[in-house]
């Protein structure tokens, strides 16, 4: 637990390099559960031009030295200085062989960061500042070295002992004991080292690398999860062969681990060669993951692969770097998983993510770059600014550049720092150079916060049959950033006629009109482009693949919006325009419901979704897409002041419309792939069910769904159609869903990660009634506050995608919520300032709401002994 002092702030204009060099380090480790002991030895000398003689600064935290010695001198305490996580040797000799020995306590590490237990085996999880919590040690990302590390245990216990790199040496030890040594022979910061230890199973297979290299694959697991490895492993190999093709990128050791865990932080963890994972992205059978974990699984083994060259062999220089290695890893797998599904859909819903996680952050107290410029907790900044809005950054460099560009500047990117921890610019500057343009002032979008929001208007001379798009950039201020600079927008666009004809284009002083999506580039606050020898007033399609991550402003009128939903060829512009279209129906009838006023349904929108439903040839997945109605958090971001309940009446009246006057449609398409046919793996059997339970959600709106939905799960084969049952029935409170609940309990209450499903499933219910059930929930034997897949899944899905519970306006979710962050912050810092978050956009309610978030932030912030993280998150939403 982290002590009660809030971080100091720390600017990314104070980075000073280490003076020292670190040649090698030495560890060993005397595995035990209660208390492990930890030598370290590491070879230090003074770089050139480091003005000798210099201190060498290590950090620590949570250790209980033993001893230290500088170069076999035993120190004491008046030979360094031992303050707050800094301990400061002064004046080392050029040559340094530090040996330190430590204890540390595993099993009462409840952070999930260093060493700690989970079930009976150990782990580590060292990014960002983890390994401080192991041993003494420079814990910065721009100290590189060679690990050997040396493993001891009792062998019935901890038979399984893994580290990173190659396996050097194994050796039986008297008294049940064993040892295994592992050697990494690349360079790497310490947030990448990783230590297992523990009694697992395994499941392995082989890759071939392009030049020959065998490569061992190998993901461990607890004994029951064996039969659930195969996705994952299916996955993993299909990102070797991807990196190899895509990014000439290939494997560099003779080994890959994998373990999986059911206690931890994040999603996965990239360490070099041994990878370690939250269970809920390795584990996976049809009849216990949906199609969504089975994606997710995907991206996330991808994602963590592709870290080996982007994260590992180059490294960031310090924490302010983060997007450097995330948001360019991001778009790796977003690619890769495009190009192993629909392109399309993966691209809809990276956008849909984007605007619902990423723009109200943009928007908020917590705002800030992709490359932050100042933190006081870096835990807090594995964010969706620095993750997704940077992949969308490493997306406009491709759009700019093109494929063979883009490859060029990541050659380069290589050539230059392999086995170096760089910058953003150093990655802007290889981009630039391989290409021969000047990216300068597209490096903005390193350093300002913010979503731009892009005005657009047109106008149509008939006479000169020119027509004229106008575009005006304004990036609104956010907190310590007044004052906003243009940003390059790669402005991707087409024109269709109002039958929807694309049409060819001819800027004003072109020779000739060219067919299909034209790239412009926007740099300036306002640009006009003019096209010539245009027949009619054309209908615009904007930001084609959405080209730039802006707000765009457009009046569209429904009938364009129609012609675009119809006839569009970009499938991001057919799907944003169907988003619009139900927005604006759904905000419309909001502010009648305000005024007093009787809801009507929106014919233009009826019009449209009977397009859709009518459409039998496009991917089931993307008209899947095209029906989900925006969700209720997204519509509340588009509103002055947030009317939470005025929203969700508004979205339910909608899309019951919508149901009622499709429900031929629903029903006709519901039957037709609801075939009975067996539960299949592949891209387009995960299509046909999204569509066939998006129709299903509909159909439970008129009534008759409930039959349908009772069917479905009795006849389910797989988690996909089980799970879209269940919610269906549990949302409309049908007396089918209690005993569906039941049942699904009986069956699963031993499986943590489906346990999770039956717990969202119940906290994500609307009403101001559903903070009891959480409550009540929280003392059943299958959550643990102590896990964070738990508390992410009850407390964070109601907090966060239950508007009409957190926000009930007797403020008893807000008391409730803020209670768990209290009890979270004194177990796992990380986890309670990510729930903390929940109250970032409190000042968008209305004055009861905001008054009652307010109190209770001010309670958070009040509690006795609060960590860095929470303080940090607390302290912004309330300035
Ligand atoms: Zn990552």
């Amino acid at each position: 637990m982290k002590e009660g002092i809030a971080g100091k702030t720390i600017y990314r204009k104070d980075y000073l390099a280490y003076p020292w060099d670190v040649n090698h380090l030495d560890l060993h480790f005397d595995i035990g559960i209660e208390t492990t002991i930890v030598r370290a030895e590491m070879a230090f000398e003074l770089k050139d031009g480091a003005g000798a003689p210099q201190d060498i600064v290590l950090n620590g935290s949570d250790l209980q030295l033993v001893s230290i010695r500088l170069n076999d001198r035993i120190l004491t305490t008046d030979d360094y200085v031992l303050e707050g996580e800094t301990l400061t040797i002064p004046g080392a000799p050029q040559n340094s062989i530090l040996k330190t020995e430590v204890r540390i306590h595993p099993a009462s590490n409840s952070a999930l960061e260093g060493l700690y237990l989970s079930g009976k085996f150990l782990l580590t999880q060292c990014e960002a500042q983890g390994f401080r919590k192991i041993t003494w040690f420079p814990d910065r990302p721009d100290v590189m070295t060679t690990y050997r590390v040396t493993l001891e245990a009792d062998k019935s216990n901890f038979p399984v002992l893994l580290s990173n790199g190659n396996k050097t040496e194994t050796a039986e030890l008297p008294s049940g004991r064993h040892r295994v040594c592992w050697q990494d022979p690349f360079p790497k910061p310490s947030y990448l080292f990783a230590l297992v230890a523990g009694d697992l199973s395994l499941v392995e297979d082989h890759f071939i690398t392009r030049s020959g290299r065998d490569v061992s694959l190998r993901i461990y697991v607890e004994k029951e999860n064996l039969d659930r490895c195969d996705h994952a492993m299916e996955s993993l190999v299909n990102s070797m062969r991807w990196d190899e093709d895509r990014f000439d990128l290939e494997y560099d050791l003779d080994i890959y681990h994998i373990v999986a865990t059911n206690d931890f932080n994040m999603g996965a963890m990239e360490n070099k060669s041994l990878n370690i994972f939250n269970s809920k992205y390795v584990l996976a059978r049809p009849d216990t993951a949906t199609d969504a974990d089975y994606q997710g699984i995907e991206g996330v083994i991808g994602h963590e692969y592709f870290h080996n060259w982007t994260g590992n062999r180059v490294t960031c220089q310090d924490w302010f770097q983060l997007t450097l290695k995330e948001g360019l890893t991001v778009f790796r797998d977003e690619e890769f998983s495009a190009d192993m599904q629909s392109r399309a859909v993966k691209r809809i819903r990276v956008v849909r993510d984007l605007r619902s996680r990423q723009f109200p952050e943009d928007d908020g107290p917590m705002a800030h770059p992709i490359r932050p410029d100042h933190y006081a907790e870096i835990n807090n900044f594995y964010t969706a600014t620095v993750y997704q809005k940077g992949a969308t950054i490493i997306r406009m460099y491709h759009t700019l550049l093109g494929e063979s560009g883009f490859q060029k500047g990541m050659k380069l990117y290589f050539e230059r720092h392999d086995g170096q921890a760089v910058t953003c610019d150093d990655f802007l500057s290889a981009m630039a150079d391989a290409n021969d343009v000047n990216l300068d002032r597209f490096g903005r979008w390193y350093s300002q916060s913010g979503t731009p929001q892009v005005f657009v208007s047109d106008h149509y001379d008939a006479s000169t049959k020119r027509y004229t798009l106008t575009l005006k950039q304004i990036t609104p201020a956010t907190p310590g950033q007044q004052d906003k600079l243009p940003l390059v927008l790669p402005f991707a666009l087409g024109l269709l006629t109002s039958q929807g004809e694309e049409l060819a284009l001819q800027l004003e002083g072109e020779t000739e009109a060219v067919s299909g999506t034209r790239l412009l580039i926007m740099e300036e606050a306002q640009q006009a482009f003019s096209f010539i020898n245009i027949p009619q007033a054309p209908v615009p399609s904007l930001f084609r693949d959405y080209s730039a991550p802006v707000k765009i402003f457009f009046d569209y009128l429904p009938e364009q919006l129609a012609t675009l939903i119809a006839y569009d060829s970009d499938a991001y512009v057919r799907w944003d325009a169907a988003q619009r279209m139900a927005q604006n129906a759904i905000l419309e009838q909001c502010r009648q419901r305000a005024k007093g006023n009787e809801m009507v349904l929106d014919t233009s929108l009826v019009r449209a979704f009977r397009g859709i439903m009518s459409d039998n040839q496009a991917d089931p997945a993307l008209l899947a897409e095209a029906l989900q109605l925006p969700d209720e958090d997204y519509l509340a971001e588009q509103m002055e002041v947030a009317d939470v309940e005025g929203i969700h009446e508004a979205r339910k009246f909608i899309k019951k419309g919508l149901a009622i006057e499709l429900e031929a449609l629903f029903s006709g398409r519901y039957a037709t792939l609801n075939d009975g046919s067996p539960y299949q793996k592949t891209a387009i059997a995960m299509a046909r069910r999204s569509l066939k339970n998006i129709c299903l959600s509909y159909l439970l709106e008129t009534g008759t769904g409930e039959s349908l939905a009772g069917a479905q799960l009795a006849s389910s084969d797989n988690m996909t159609d089980t799970l879209a049952a269940m919610q269906g029935l549990v949302l409309m409170d049908s007396p089918l869903a209690k005993t569906a609940l039941l049942e699904f309990e009986t069956k699963w209450q031993a499986d943590a990660l489906v346990m999770d499903k039956w717990f969202i499933m119940q906290a994500i219910k609307p009403g101001s009634n559903t903070v009891t059930t959480v409550r009540a929930l929280m003392d059943h034997p299958a959550f643990s506050i102590q896990n964070p897949n738990k508390v992410r899944a009850l407390i964070g899905v109601f907090a966060m995608l239950n508007p009409t519970g957190f926000h009930a306006a007797d403020g008893s979710g807000y008391a409730f919520h803020a209670d768990r962050v209290i009890e979270l912050d004194a177990l796992n810092p990380q986890i309670a300032a990510r729930m903390a978050s929940a109250f970032n956009r409190w000042k968008r309610y209305d004055e009861g709401r905001k008054a009652l978030m307010k109190t209770e932030l001010e309670r958070i912030a009040s509690a006795g002994g609060l960590s860095g993280d929470v303080s940090e998150i607390v302290s912004n939403a309330l300035r």
